[in-house]
C-alpha cells in the first residue's frame, strides 16, 4: 500500500477504527490531551497525533510512545466536542505500529508507572458515572481489567483516598461488579 501522500495516511487511520471518520472534524481543541491522564509521560499529546496524522506524518505517529501509553480510559472520549473516538483511534495506531515494526519496545510504558497516574487522576477528577457507562459499553473486559486493578491497588492500602474519592471506590466497585457480570456473559 501507498502511504506517502498526505491524505493517504488519514484515510486509512480514519477508516480503521470504529467511527474514526469522525477524525477528520478535529478542531484541534486540546480537550483530549488536557484530560488524558498519561499526557505528560507521552511524546505527543492526543491532539498533536491527530495533527500529524492530518500533515501525513506517518512514521512519527507510528514512532510515537502515545499509543503505549494510553490506559483506555476513555476520557478523552467523552469530552471531546466533535466524538471522535479518540480511544479507538489508540487501538488503531498501536496495531499498525505493531503491523509496521514500526514501534520500539524501548517506548514500551511502565505500565505501572501509567497506572499510577491514572489512578491519581481518578481520584482527582473521576467521572465516574460516564466514564463507567462508556466503558462498559465499549470496552468492557478493559474496563474489568482497570478497575480490578484499582480496587486491588486501594484495597490493599497503596493509594491514599479521601473521602470523596472512597465516595468514587463505590461507584468503582458497581462498575466493576457489572463487569464482571457481562464477563460471565460472555
Ligand atoms: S478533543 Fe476532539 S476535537 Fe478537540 S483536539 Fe481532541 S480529538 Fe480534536
Ligand atoms: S483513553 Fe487514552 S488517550 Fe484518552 S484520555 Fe485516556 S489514556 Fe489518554
Amino acid at each position: 500500500m501507498e502511504h506517502n501522500h498526505a491524505s493517504s495516511f488519514m484515510d486509512e487511520v480514519s477508516s480503521s477504527a470504529p467511527g474514526g471518520e469522525a477524525l477528520r472534524t478535529c478542531i484541534q481543541c486540546g480537550t483530549c490531551g488536557g484530560s488524558c491522564p498519561s499526557g505528560p509521560d507521552m511524546q505527543h499529546t492526543p491532539r498533536q497525533i491527530f495533527a500529524l496524522i492530518r500533515a501525513g506524518e506517518r512514521d512519527v505517529v507510528l514512532k510515537s510512545n502515545t499509543p503505549w501509553y494510553c490506559v483506555s480510559c476513555y476520557y478523552c472520549t467523552v469530552r471531546c466536542p466533535k466524538e471522535i473516538p479518540v480511544t479507538e483511534i489508540m487501538y488503531t495506531l498501536k496495531r499498525m505500529a505493531v503491523r509496521d515494526k514500526a514501534f520500539d519496545d524501548s517506548k514500551a510504558p511502565d505500565f505501572s508507572k501509567v497506572f499510577i497516574r491514572w489512578v491519581e487522576e481518578f481520584g482527582r477528577s473521576f467521572e465516574l458515572g460516564l466514564m463507567g457507562v462508556h466503558m462498559i459499553r465499549h470496552n468492557p473486559f478493559g474496563a474489568f481489567k482497570i478497575m480490578d486493578m484499582a480496587v486491588g491497588m486501594v484495597t490493599k492500602g497503596r493509594m491514599a483516598f479521601t473521602p470523596t474519592r472512597i465516595k468514587g471506590l463505590d461507584g468503582l466497585k458497581r462498575i466493576l461488579a457489572k463487569a464482571k457480570e457481562l464477563e460471565a456473559q460472555a
